[in-house]
């Protein structure tokens, strides 16, 4: 037998492991040897060495040793045992809430426990909830040499159960083949697979702790290496297949988009130049296009969107473009309308918000090939709409959007053997390494500058307090002829509590703010409510417009020059920063109030400086990848299956470009590793490619 059948042998080959066993550990999907040795702890406890309690930090997970001072039951609302220990550095609380009189007699003065459990701070300094503890006799109690492992579970599942059975399975550690070029490891001096599965399985007091615990051990960088490599190729097989697919070439002149530029009042940037002539090489090949575009707010991708859809047309062709919200497709709607209409082009609507009566007319002029181009939310891609032959699918701000869903668009537009071919907008300034690898399955274009003449945004933090000196400054600039948006925020996630704080607030400016015009718009409005409300403050027949975040992505207003966001302590960083690009499209320098909550938290308090010292996306996003780690940033839709369970894309950022590189090498001169790599760490691979 080979040694890679050995590995492949199911679970229940190993001792104590029967049917029911198996069952749970299938819903871990463990089904064999290899997905056990495979199968890493996610934290380890450090049963190790005693700590000395005044070292202690909040959420530590410790051992703590000391005397017990005094123990007490106190009647509050409920009972409460508590007893405190010292070690002679500090003083310890451990606190029972469930406790029998035999535990209370037991832990009398002057008796010396060892426990373990998290440490939390409170006014009465630090404190275990429900430790686990041992009464210590004159014998003394050993300590762990080997780091605890925690691994992912289930229920029905211990923690003791699956640690044996991945111990046991360590035994066929050396048929594990190392798929990494051997010569890579050694030029990098890597450690071999096989001594990092051991090492993270059962990590001994020899290796560095704080190492382990940190992410940062040899052991986990070689598998977080390797992993990341592995969904790299992942992403990269996908788009090799990708290649191989038939999409429609469109060989145009354009004709369209000349006219386009001829009519509009300034020239592209050379961003934006470059990034058409990239996506136009790409449409006029007959493999599907699949290309990322990524630029700042404000940096003009609807002029890009346009060119694409323009030469789409001109091909004969239809163009779907989906955008996240009613707001933002009713805004690229009428954008299109007036850039398309001197061609006589027909751009129509579609809206999940539209009466079926309404819709019927849209959805068979697309089916019978009268409309040009199709714009509305993801209703665009319910079953009932259906092209005529559909070229090109652009989805604008795809960070609202999962991989999957952007897949699965693709698969809608099959038609006669053909793909569309695909753009995917986005402002989320994602630093390229990260870009690179997160998104492996497309091409990237970035539009790095700004249209010329854009004014620079000025922003203050202010608190809550200083709300009457805000209203002054709206009203003076108002009356000065700037627009001004007033933004209401998010209150406990919920969209109705959000709307009411807006209507509230417009009540309450508008008393404020007596000879302005005052508009609100947010998600509970009707969709024409929603639009009126917005031509109207484009037009400048308001001077204020309260709004909810409704107003976070895409809204277009250049003479709107001052926003005031409340509560911004709620939004991340992104999202901030997205808010924020509403103001400074114009030719007037722009101001950005953050009338925040005091008081502030440490985090939040280092993300509206972020927010204060830059306007650079790229700068924001880095902040934000430290402060909140890559998964939140990407999203974990926007990550989509990319789920690691060794590497962390933020902590492991170093590794990527040489990720990148191996990946072609291993393409290149072992291909035959690439299928057994990608099996080794994405669990559901082939659902995942042939999507
Ligand atoms: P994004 O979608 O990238 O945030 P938009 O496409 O909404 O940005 O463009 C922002 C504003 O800049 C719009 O008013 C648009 O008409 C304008 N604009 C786009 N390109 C240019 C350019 N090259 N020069 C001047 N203004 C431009
Ligand atoms: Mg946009």
């Amino acid at each position: 037998m080979s040694d890679y059948e050995l590995l492949e042998k199911p679970v229940t080959e190993l001792k104590g492991v029967g049917p029911k066993m198996a069952q749970r550990l299938h819903k871990l999907k463990l089904q064999t040897i290899n997905d056990l040795v495979f199968h890493l702890p996610f934290r380890y406890q450090d049963r190790t060495r005693v700590y000395p309690i005044v070292q202690l930090r909040a959420k530590q997970e410790v051992l703590v040793e000391g005397e017990v001072l005094q123990t007490d039951v106190i009647n509050s609302r409920r009972r409460i045992m508590i007893c405190q220990i010292s070690d002679g550095t500090a003083i310890l609380r451990l606190c029972f809430f469930y406790f029998s009189t035999a535990q209370q007699r037991a832990l009398s003065q002057g008796v010396r426990v060892r426990c373990f459990g998290e440490i939390r701070y409170t006014s009465y300094g630090a404190e275990i909830v429900h430790p686990e503890y041992k009464i210590l006799d004159d014998q003394p109690l050993e300590l762990d040499n080997t780091l605890t492992p925690t691994y992912p579970s289930t229920e029905g599942l211990q923690q003791r159960t699956i640690r044996r059975l991945c111990e046991t399975a360590l035994n066929y550690l050396y048929a594990v083949d190392d798929l990494l070029p051997a010569e890579f490891i050694q030029a990098k001096g890597m450690m071999s697979l096989a001594e990092a599965l051991r090492i993270l399985h059962t990590p001994t007091v020899d290796h560095s702790i704080t190492q382990i615990l940190a992410g940062e051990h040899p052991a986990q960088q070689r598998l977080a290496f390797e992993e990341l490599l592995a969904h790299h190729l992942s992403l990269l097989k996908f788009k090799v297949e990708a290649k191989q697919q038939k999409a429609p070439a469109f060989k145009t002149q354009q004709k369209f988009f000349g006219q386009l530029l001829d009519a509009l009042p300034f020239n592209p940037t050379n961003a934006q130049q470059r990034v058409i002539a990239e996506i136009n090489h790409d449409i006029k090949q007959a493999s599907p296009m699949v290309r990322l575009v990524q630029g700042d707010v404000g940096s003009g991708k609807t002029l890009v969107a346009a060119a694409a859809a323009l030469d789409a047309i001109e091909a004969g062709y239809q163009v779907a473009l989906m955008a996240p919200t009613e707001l933002l497709a009713e805004q690229h709607y009428q954008t299109f309308t007036d850039w398309l209409k001197p061609m006589d082009l027909e751009v129509t609507w579609i809206s999940g918000q539209q009466t079926a009566k309404q819709r019927r007319r849209n959805v068979e002029n697309l089916l019978l090939g009268i409309s040009h181009i199709a714009i509305g939310t993801h209703a665009l891609f319910q079953d009932s709409v259906e092209f005529q032959q559909l070229g090109l699918i652009i989805v604008d701000e795809q960070h609202r959007f999962g991989v999957q869903q952007r897949l699965r668009l693709r698969e809608k537009g099959y038609q006669g053997g053909q793909y569309p071919h695909q753009l995917v907008m986005t402002a989320t300034p994602i630093p390229r390494t990260l870009a690179m690898t997160a998104y492996a399955d497309l091409d990237y274009s970035i539009i790095d500058e700004l249209p010329p003449g854009r004014q620079a945004i000025t922003t203050v933090a202010l608190s809550n307090e200083r709300r009457l000196d805000v209203i002054e400054r709206v009203k003076k600039a108002c009356q000065q002829g700037q627009q001004t948006y007033w933004v209401c925020t998010l209150i406990e996630e919920s969209e109705v509590l959000e709307c009411q704080a807006a209507e509230d607030t417009w009540e309450l400016l508008k008393e404020n703010l007596q000879g302005l015009k005052v508009g609100l718009v947010h998600g509970r409005m009707a969709s024409d409510e929603k639009e009126s409300v917005m031509a109207e403050f484009k037009r400048g027949d308001l001077h204020l417009l309260v709004a909810t975040t409704v107003i976070e992505v895409g809204v277009d207003v250049p003479n709107a020059s001052l926003m005031i966001i409340e509560n911004p302590e709620r939004l991340g960083l992104a999202q901030l920063h997205q808010l924020r690009g509403r103001v400074g499209r114009g030719t007037v320098a722009s101001s950005c109030v953050l009338l925040f909550q005091a008081p502030l938290s440490k985090t939040s308090r280092k993300r509206l400086d972020a927010l204060r010292k830059t306007t650079d996306g790229f700068k924001i996003a880095q902040i934000d990848l430290s402060l909140r780690g890559a998964g939140e940033v990407l999203g974990t839709k926007q990550t989509g299956d990319m789920q690691l369970k060794v590497a962390d894309l933020v902590r492991d950022q170093d590794l990527l470009t040489e990720v990148q590189q191996l990946a072609d090498q291993v393409i290149a001169h072992y291909p035959e590793r690439v299928e057994p790599l990608i099996k080794r760490w994405i669990a559901d691979a082939e659902a995942y490619g042939s999507v």
